[in-house]
């Protein structure tokens, strides 16, 4: 399959098939001189950083690793620097292309990087995770962690290529799995009631590592993505704030937690759908089945769909932070029903705290 993605005038191939990582030589022949720059991290390369180097090989392109620790640690400044500095030793030009290959952990700090090499050079995006490969690699935003908190530091860089091959999930760990399946359940949330429905019935085959399953889920979470940017690749009209779905909680929970690991963004962005959910029933604009019917699949998928114990102050003073914000409102997706989210500034401060307060209990 092959989803076109239009951002800025320019459009380009997000390619999703079983097997691809050893086609990568013949695909990435036109972006390569012979040779290319690689960016990855120890884990994704020990596993499948052979597989990569011999498929390029194949048609005569040498690949150039540059290695990171794996972790969400090294998305930061000094990595970021050192890869760049590697870049340019390596003698990579505006004209060149670099490789994106691990994680969205990866496909952001060497997103960023292509945006800064020389004001600018090629990126191709091969994702290894569940949730790179729905959501991260497709859409052009880079970053890196600063102290002042995530990803508040990046660029619109959207790559040339994208390369997804589901086998490279067969040696995935499953927390990793189901984290990144909480985006795939988004897709449905936001705009295609039909879709959830499908993760209702099938999303179990695909956490157990069905192909078809595997595949069908991908498919379509890129074909939403792709079609969300496409309508507002600079999240200017609210369109693609939608994406959000989930996150706003799901970013106040991740700062509770440190960013420690202790909870996967996939595992907040799951509590927090539950929680957009319930806050729309609250609201009296989304009915009680509705969010009965997520939490409930979530749940099943082993993801999380509760706070008990968090502190709603601190949830808020976290909420207060996010970037979609404006005028000292807090900005919100939430949800008519399945299928059915909304951007709202409407809910005041004080029923967030009063709904956050029951959850928390
Ligand atoms: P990650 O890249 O850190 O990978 C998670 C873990 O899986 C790591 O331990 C990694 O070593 C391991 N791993 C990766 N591929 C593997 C494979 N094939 N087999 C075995 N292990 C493998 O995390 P992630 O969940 O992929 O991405 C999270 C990052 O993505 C965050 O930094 C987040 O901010 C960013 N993100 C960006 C966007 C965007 O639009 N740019 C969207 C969502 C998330
Ligand atoms: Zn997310």
């Amino acid at each position: 399959t092959v989803v076109d993605v239009a951002a800025g005038g320019n459009a380009y191939p997000v390619r999703i098939a079983a097997g691809l990582l050893d086609r990568a030589g013949e695909l990435l022949a036109p972006y390569a001189r012979g040779r290319i720059a690689v960016v990855s991290e120890d884990d994704v390369w020990r596993l499948w950083g052979a597989r990569l180097a011999a498929a390029l090989g194949s048609e005569g392109i040498e690949a150039l690793p540059i290695v990171v620790p794996a972790g969400e640690a090294s998305k930061n400044w000094a990595t970021l620097g050192g890869v760049l500095d590697r870049l340019l030793a390596l003698g990579i030009e505006r004209s060149d292309h670099i490789v994106a290959f691990g994680g969205g952990m990866v496909g952001d700090l060497a997103g960023l990087a292509a945006a800064l090499l020389k004001r600018g050079c090629g990126l191709i995006q091969i994702p290894t995770t569940l949730l790179a490969q729905v959501d991260s690699s497709v859409g052009g935003k880079t970053a890196v962690n600063v102290a002042a908190g995530k990803n508040l530091v990046g660029a619109f860089h959207q790559p040339d290529l994208v390369l997804i091959d589901p086998a490279l999930l067969d040696t995935l760990p499953g927390r990793q799995l189901a984290a990144g399946y909480a985006e795939v359940v988004k897709y449905g949330l936001i705009d295609d009631a039909d879709f959830f429905r499908w993760c209702e019935y099938e999303g179990a085959a695909l956490l157990s590592g069905d192909p078809a399953a595997r595949l069908h889920a991908i498919e379509t979470s890129v074909r939403a993505k792709a079609r969300i940017v496409g309508a507002d690749e600079r999240e200017t009209t609210g369109r693609r704030a939608l994406l959000n779905f989930g996150h706003s909680f799901a970013h106040a929970l991740e700062a509770e937690a440190g960013y420690s690991g202790a909870l996967l963004h996939g595992e907040a962005v799951a509590a927090g759908m539950a929680l957009a959910m319930r806050l729309s029933v609250a609201e009296g604009l989304c009915p009680d089945e509705d969010a009965m019917r997520v939490a409930g699949h979530l749940r099943v998928m082993g993801l999380p769909t509760g706070i008990p114990g968090q502190a709603a102050d601190r949830l808020i003073a976290h909420m207060r932070q996010d970037k979609k914000n404006k005028d000292g409102r807090i900005t919100l997706i939430l949800s008519r029903g399945i299928g059915q989210a909304f951007v709202t500034d409407q809910v005041p401060e004080e029923r967030l705290r009063a709904f956050l307060r029951t959850e928390c209990a």
